[in-house]
C-alpha cells in the first residue's frame, strides 16, 4: 500500500470514528466533562500526528510537505510518532527523526496485520541495532495494515 493511500484511509477512519462522537459545538452538553471539575480552559488539548512504514526520502518528504513547517503555538516543532516497518525502512533517516525529537516505534519487521512476537520484537531489536535509538526508547507499536488486534 503507498504511503499516500495509507494517509486517506487512516483521514477516513479517523472521521468516521468522529461521526459518531456526540460532541459538536451545537450540542456542548452532550461532550464528555473535564475530568476533577476542571474548566475547559484549563484542560490541555493534544492532537497526535502519527505516520506508518518504511522511513525513507520519499516518504521523509511526503511527510514534510504534509507539515509544511508548522510549529506549535510556542514555536516549536510539532512531534510526530513514526511506526516504522524494518523492511526498507533506511536506518540514518530513523535515527534522524528520532533526534529531532520524534517518537520511534515498531511496525513489524516485515508489515504483517497479524505478527508474530518475532515480528513485533525483532523490528524493536532491529531499530535499537542499526538506529543506535535506546531501546527503552522504542515503546509503541501498531500492526500493519492498521489491525485491531487489541
Ligand atoms: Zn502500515
Amino acid at each position: 500500500m503507498s504511503l499516500n493511500l495509507a494517509a486517506v484511509l487512516v483521514v477516513l477512519l479517523a472521521a468516521r470514528q468522529a461521526a459518531g462522537y456526540p460532541c459538536t459545538p451545537a450540542r456542548r452538553a452532550d461532550c464528555p466533562k473535564p475530568p476533577g471539575g476542571l474548566a475547559l480552559q484549563q484542560v490541555p488539548q493534544f492532537i497526535t500526528v502519527t505516520w506508518d512504514d518504511a522511513v525513507t526520502s520519499q516518504s521523509f518528504g511526503i511527510v514534510q510537505q504534509i507539515l509544511g513547517g508548522l510549529k506549535q503555538r510556542n514555536g516549536c516543532p510539532i512531534p510526530s510518532t513514526y511506526y516504522v516497518t524494518a523492511q526498507d525502512t533506511v536506518p540514518a533517516a530513523a535515527q534522524a527523526l528520532y533526534l529531532a525529537g520524534n517518537e520511534i516505534a515498531t511496525h513489524t519487521l516485515t508489515h504483517v496485520a497479524y505478527p508474530s512476537a518475532q515480528e513485533v520484537v525483532g523490528c524493536r531489536d532491529w531499530l535499537a541495532n542499526k538506529t543506535g535509538i535506546p531501546r527503552q526508547k522504542i515503546n509503541g507499536f501498531r500492526c500493519g495494515r492498521l489491525v485491531d488486534i487489541g
